[in-house]
This record gives structure tokens, sequence and C-alpha cells, in this order.
């Protein structure tokens, strides 16, 4: 990237910026490779990015504009310090969402999050299921039940920590999320994480692992370790839903959440 732009060029780059911010896209950044190192892993001499097969090419642009912080437009609760008034902000700024197709697909309503606002602990899901977009509140249903179990295992209450998902619009029959649906979403639960500032992420299943460390991986490579997301401590376990279906695999996760509990001196 050169360091002067010319001026057309940096003209259609302002208009493209101003474009995601009318969208609720402050922050542009680079996917990692996908050979994503974890906390404490040596770089590996053999590592090539890899380029997960949905990942669109030719980011670059973004990327260089981060570098530059050209035409830096700040984020309506960029001043906010108190994340109580910087989570209604976010939640008055994505409104009655249309931004994705989810909006005429079916969905009654928006679940934006749930929890404490200063929560320490986050857990980050896949997309409302039937039961939260009925009653606009994640992790309500089932999988909800024994998510709340989880964390009362941990010592703490549902209110102690804050739930929220990669998408907050329920896809038709309960189906993955598309790439396209988490790029959207995905930056109000950016903005969500910036103004919560948890000490710790557990990202529950492969979408929400595979969607905030931008990595295509097992949930066995996964696991286990210490990603560092944006500065706070991220961990991986298995989704609730997954663990109903396979309750042998609730011990592992019982692993995952005590590693969780020792870094925050639970
Ligand atoms: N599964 C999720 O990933 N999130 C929910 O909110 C409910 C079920």
């Amino acid at each position: 990237m050169p360091s002067t732009l010319d001026l057309q060029l940096r003209r259609a780059l302002a208009e493209r910026i101003r474009f995601y911010n009318e969208l609720g896209i402050y922050d542009f950044y680079q996917r990692e490779p996908a050979n994503h190192r974890a906390l404490g892993d040596p770089p590996a001499a053999t590592e090539q990015p890899e380029q997960r097969e949905d990942m669109p090419k030719g980011n670059a642009v973004a990327v260089a504009l981060v570098e530059e912080d050209l035409f830096a437009v700040p984020k309506p609760e960029a001043a906010v310090t108190d994340p109580v008034k910087a989570l209604r902000i976010i939640r008055e700024d994505l409104g009655d969402c249309t931004r994705c197709r989810l909006h005429k697909q079916g969905r009654k309503q928006i679940v934006f999050g749930v929890g404490n606002p200063k929560a320490d602990l986050m857990f980050i899901g896949e997309a409302p299921g039937a039961d939260e977009d009925e009653q606009g509140e994640p992790f309500v249903g089932r999988a909800g039940q024994l998510l709340n179990n989880m964390i009362k295992a941990m010592g703490l209450r549902r209110e102690d920590v804050y739930i929220a998902n990669i998408i907050k619009c329920r896809p038709p029959g309960n189906r993955t999320p598309e790439r396209d649906e988490c790029d959207t979403c995905s930056p109000f639960l950016m903005r969500q994480i910036a103004a919560i500032k948890p000490k710790v992420i557990v990202a529950l299943g492969a979408v929400a692992a595979k969607t905030l460390l931008a990595i295509n991986a097992p949930m066995a490579d996964l696991r286990g370790r210490w990603y560092d997301f944006r500065g706070t401590k991220l961990a991986v376990t298995y989704h609730p839903a997954f663990l109903l279906r396979d309750p042998r695999q609730k011990k592992e996760a019982w692993k995952d959440l005590q590693r969780v509990m020792k870094e925050l001196g639970l």
C-alpha cells in the first residue's frame, strides 16, 4: 500500500467506509491465517496463510485502511465508558435490523444478548433457535438449561455472565448461519465485546469458534488452549446442544470450564 493515495481512490474509499459505517461496521481487520496460533505457541516455520474456502479474497484495502487510520469514524458508543449505556447505544444502532436476509426469513425478533454488562465472563453461541426467537433472549431452550447448569457448576449465576450469539436472528429451520450473515452481524457482537470488556470469552461450539478466530479446524484441535481475541483470552468448548446429543463429552467440557475458572480465580 503506498503511503499516499490517489485522490480519486481516497474518495472512493471514504465513500465505501461511510457505507459500512451506515451498516454499523466500524472496524476493519484482517482475518488471521488459517493456522491461527494459540497463545504461547511458537511461530511455525512452515506456517502458510491458508485461504478458508469461503473466505473472500482481496481484503487488503480494508487492512491498509486500519494501518493508515484513514477517514476513521468513531463508533457512536466510542466515548461512552459505562457499558450499560454503550450496550444501549449499540442496540439502538442495530435497530429493527434488515441488514441481511434473515429479517425476511421468519425471524420473530432480534436476540441481542443478555446478562451482566460488566461481566468478566462472556459466552458466545451460534444463533438463536425457536425458543430464543420467541423470547428474545439467547440460550433459553434446552441447550440454555444445560448452559445454565454449566454456569452454576462454575459457581456463577446466569446474571453474572453475559451471553450472546454470533448472529442475532434465527436462521430458518435452525440451519447453520451463512458466512455473509455472520459477517454482517458479527460487527455488532464485536462492539458488545468491546463495551463489556470481559476477561474471558468462551466460544460455544465450532461455528462460534471458527467465526471469532477465523480458522477452520476440528473441535478437537480448537479446544484445550487459550487464544488471544483482540486482547481478551478466549477458550473454546462444546456447544451445549452438542452435549445434549452426546452427554459423554460433558466431562471434556467441564475440563474446559475448569481452565476458565482457574483463569478467573473462581
Ligand atoms: N444455540 C445457540 O447457539 N444460541 C442460542 O441462543 C440458543 C441455542
